[in-house]
């Protein structure tokens, strides 16, 4: 490899990526102790893993060869007028919207708000986004997004069981459910001992036990029914009703939660944000009281900062799924928060009054489309509709499908007599006339309302004042602005997150994604109006395989989660087709992330911890005894490597052997290769399976949360077990998201990175991160302990910093620190993970050596701070870091009652002044909240 940066081009993008420049690196190197980045990985890496090759990837790309080439992919791809539905709608994102949220680097390059005092502007748009759900659906509590609508109404099936009394194993399904939701809750259901049950609800009788009851409002075909009797009558069993709603048509029909469902779930897409060929979009669950303790995912909640003023931050934290481990009932971690940002963006600036004109209109073209049909002679199956028609033509589907294809409309063939056809707020008149003329009807003028008269609507929704306030441009540009300047972002500086890989956001990279080529494609549109996308994807999936030496690679995943879900139910079905059913066991390190042990136990496996030895690596000789106990029903291990401690672990093909040789598969996670890609393949080195995580490795943002794409990668034994799709080509396990490709929309993004990067930009950045991190852990070591290492002492591409005996011999704690961090305008390092009390410090290869030394320099003074603490200079409670983060009110206070100066609560570190980032609220009291909790916009009379 080229060593250091010297490459040819002076245009070559991994210039750009990587932080350092040769000159830094050569001077990092110096600090560490190495001649080259070369000599710096062979030590780092063990040579049983190390692969010496170079990557066969096509050679880098300039961004503007990139562009064009992505250009060229995305005119491979021909948007029609999409009146398929399904759960995908056409929408128009509000321009103001689109540039200044889903454009804009301080929305999309923020992490999920752990850090609440640099986070109110994302954690009040998530408080909008569970207020526009949980007014819509009319359930008190809703949570601050899910995955998709397929993958929520899973979660409320599991939901379901745990908070409902009946015994049944038994999940009814609604008939007229979307096919890709009930196909997900099949593959959910399986490993899991429930059995769906799918029943025709208008026709067929319930069954007489049932735990569960599912059901879509509207259908998928389009009806509209009263479900009020239906739910009472699953009550009366001891079952729970989750209503699958679309949040649109809530605008005019009764709302899930006054007809007596337990749980909503759904999408939030047609809430302004683009098809993208399937996602990403924002799901949404919502519950009933009593059942808010029990949601999956993320939920933002007021509470109160050190001042006692109104603040948000994530409530109910220890519930949160992930972090239970083998005790959770979901797996999820990354949501989508960027899109639940947009939905709730797009209810702001519309207002109730702007919604339910866009449902009324939306209704309104749908009943003059039916009105149209039927005085053509065209039967329609249904009689009261929101926005979606069944039309009945006997033998005659895919003619009509074809004729109206041929007018630039696609429709959806249900079977050979029957074509959906969808409307949306994007439906004009000249898409009627379409759709009129390839069923061969001359259309109407007119239609009337056809909403049931006992479904309408009566509640109000929206009220608070924020639905109201920002209704101009100006007013929404500004709303936008001041809640992204309360946060902080990769924008304004480092965010040194472990395990999360916060590297470059290019902004080639982001470009395409809003493409309408790229943007407007609905996911089951027919392949020929696809070919760019599907290019894009066969590319991703072949360099993917490449760079981990795998097989086989299904970018349906749409989040890591979903991948290790993925990736074990491939074990899972391996194991089976070989008639090894009882292989059930799966062993996990006690340093694994929580999603490792919640997605085992999704998968139908039992968790068996293995233990770490003092060196933070997994404990060879506890892994033979697990073994060994367990032999005949080993399934597989689930490893992170390099580790969740940062360390490239020597033992690792061992390992793989042993697990090999009692029957086990070997499942690596693969949220950190970033330490690994050009120099070793999990693929090669013993693993069997591995999901990657591309909004970490591959540059995808962030998001504040999400989205993610956590694609599954297998060696040829697997492959035949990758997830599926009802939709697509049927193969493999059932589909683990909604749409066949998951999040295709974010996909473009990736692929510029690697297409950029090319076979040594990729390795390049690798070494660079490895040394970044070791020049962290170097320049650190002396004021903190550095709690693990491996060969020479080195670490991988993170480093965990040991807190605990400062904390001891101080009081001041790992959130101390994290909090003063702000005061010197850093976003704090990943708290007490993989260890309690240690902060775990990831630069990645895209910060440059002022930026590290920025860092380094901010830590070593607030490690002065400690001692000072510790020497009873400042007492415990009334020092700079117990008072952390400071904001500009209370510096500028006109008391200024504390032992330490003003400027040095503010302006720690020197540095430019006025580049200060004032956080907007002191520290929050997190237990506070969760004592009282508020999840949606409280009055305006609540602050004060
Ligand atoms: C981030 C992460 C995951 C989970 O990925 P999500 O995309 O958040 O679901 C799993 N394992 C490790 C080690 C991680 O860092």
């Amino acid at each position: 490899m080229t060593d250091p940066i010297e490459l040819a081009r002076s245009d070559a993008f991994a210039r750009r990526h990587i932080g350092a420049s040769a000159d830094e690196q050569r001077r990092m190197l110096e600090t560490i102790g190495y001649g080259s980045i070369d000599e710096l990985m062979t030590a780092a890496i063990p040579e049983v893993i190390r692969w010496h090759g170079t990557l066969d990837l096509p050679a880098a790309a300039t961004e503007a060869e990139a562009i064009a080439e992505l250009r060229a992919l995305a005119e491979r791809n021909r948007p029609m007028v999409s009146m398929i539905g399904l759960g995908y709608h056409g929408t128009h994102t509000p321009a103001v919207i689109r540039r200044n949220v889903l454009e804009s680097p301080a929305w999309y390059t923020a992490y999920t708000p752990y850090q609440p005092e640099i986070s109110q502007g994302r954690l009040e748009a998530l408080l909008n986004f569970q207020t526009v759900i949980a007014d819509l659906t009319g359930l008190p509590v809703a949570g601050a997004s899910l995955l998709d609508e397929a993958t929520a109404a899973a979660e409320a099936m599991t939901l379901a069981r745990r908070a409902g009394k009946a015994k049944s194993n038994v999940y009814v399904v609604d008939a007229d459910t979307l096919p890709q939701t009930i196909a997900v809750l099949a593959t959910r259901a399986e490993p899991l001992g429930i059995e769906v049950r799918v029943v025709d609800v208008e026709r067929d009788e319930l069954p007489s036990e049932f735990y569960g009851l599912h059901l879509q409002y509207p259908g998928a075909s389009g009806a509209v029914r009263d479900h009020a009797a239906l739910i009472a009558a699953a009550h009366e069993r001891g079952a729970l009703v989750a209503v699958a709603a679309d949040l649109l048509a809530l605008c005019l029909l009764r709302e899930p939660g006054a007809i007596g469902a337990d749980i909503a779930v759904g999408s939030a897409q047609r809430f302004g944000v683009p098809m993208g060929f399937g996602g990403p979009h924002a799901g949404y669950m919502s519950v009933r009281a009593g059942l808010e303790r029990m949601l999956p995912g993320r939920l933002v909640g007021v509470s109160r900062d050190a001042d006692g003023s109104a603040a948000y931050r994530l409530a109910l934290q220890t519930r949160e799924q992930h972090i239970r481990r083998e005790k959770a009932t979901s797996n999820i971690c990354t949501a989508q928060v960027l899109l639940a940002v947009i939905a709730s963006m797009y209810a702001v600036y519309h207002g109730p009054e702007g919604l339910r004109a866009i449902a009324r209109r939306t209704h309104d073209v749908a009943a003059r489309l039916a009105a149209g049909l039927t005085a053509g002679g065209v039967e329609l199956a249904h009689g009261a509709f929101f926005d979606t028609l069944t039309a009945v033509v006997p033998g005659r589907a895919d003619e009509v499908v074809a004729a109206a294809a041929g007018r630039g409309v696609n429709l959806r063939r249900i079977d050979v007599d029957r074509v959906g056809i969808s409307c949306d707020e994007t439906t004009t008149d000249e898409h009627l006339a379409a759709v009129w003329g390839a069923f061969d009807v001359t259309g109407v003028e007119a239609g009337s309302e056809v909403l049931p008269a006992g479904l309408g609507r009566t509640s109000d929704y929206l009220t608070n004042p924020v639905f109201s306030a920002h209704h101009s441009e100006t007013a929404m540009l500004r709303y936008l602005r001041r809640l992204s300047d309360k946060d902080y972002a990769l924008d304004r500086g480092m965010i040194p997150l472990g395990s999360c890989t916060m590297k470059l956001n290019a902004t080639t990279e982001m470009e395409p994604i809003t493409w309408s080529e790229f943007a407007e494609l609905h996911p089951f549109a027919p392949a020929e109006q696809t070919e760019g996308y599907r290019q894009l994807v066969a590319d991703l999936e072949r360099w993917l395989a490449e760079v981990t030496g795998y097989d086989a690679v299904s970018l349906q995943p749409n989040a890591g989660s979903q991948g290790e879900f993925a990736g074990l139910l491939a074990i899972r079905s391996y194991h089976r087709d070989r008639g090894d059913d009882h292989r059930d066991v799966c062993l996990i390190p006690s340093s694994a992330h929580g999603t490792n042990a919640a997605s085992a136990v999704m998968a139908g496996m039992r968790v068996v911890v293995v233990a770490c030895d003092g060196d933070g690596n997994v404990d060879l000789v506890d892994l033979d005894r697990k073994i060994e106990q367990q032999r005949d029903r080993l399934a597989a291990i689930m490893v992170t490597y390099p580790s969740t401690h940062g360390v490239y672990e020597t033992g690792i093909a061992e390992l793989c052997a042993k697990v090999h040789d009692a029957g086990g598969q070997v499942y690596v996670d693969g949220a950190n290769l970033n330490a690994l890609l050009g120099f070793a393949k999990p693929g090669q080195f013993g693993a069997d399976v591995s999901h990657l995580n591309l909004h970490k490795t591959f540059c995808i943002p962030h998001g504040g949360g999400g989205p993610g794409v956590g694609p599954v990668a297998v060696r040829s034994h697997l492959a035949p077990f990758l997830p599926g799709h009802p939709l697509h080509a049927e193969k493999g396990v059932g589909p683990v998201a909604a749409a066949p490709q998951g999040s295709a929309g974010i996909l473009p993004i990736p692929w510029a990175y690697l297409r950029m990067m090319g076979p040594e930009g990729l390795a390049q950045a690798t070494g660079v991160a490895v040394l970044s991190a070791n020049y962290v852990a170097a320049r650190l070591r002396d004021h903190y302990p550095v709690l693990y290492a491996g060969n020479k002492g080195l670490v991988a591409h993170e480093c965990i910093l040991d807190l605990r005996p400062i904390t001891k011999a101080s009081g001041v704690t790992v959130d101390d620190v994290a909090k003063r961090l702000i005061d010197y305008g850093f976003h704090a390092p990943t708290m007490s993970f993989p260890v309690a009390g240690t902060l775990m410090v990831e630069p990645t290869e895209s910060e440059d050596l002022a930026e590290l030394d920025r860092f380094c320099d901010a830590m070593i003074a607030i490690r002065g701070e400690i001692d000072r603490v510790a020497a009873g200079e400042w007492p415990a409670g009334d020092n700079p870091l117990a008072n952390a983060p400071h904001t500009a009110s209370m510096v500028t206070a006109d008391d200024w009652p504390h032992p330490y100066p003003r400027s040095l609560a503010a302006y720690p570190g020197g540095g430019d002044r006025s580049a200060k980032y004032w956080p907007p609220v002191r520290r929050i009291d997190g237990a506070y909240g969760d004592r009282n909790l508020v999840c949606s916009c409280p009055s305006p009379a609540a602050y004060e």
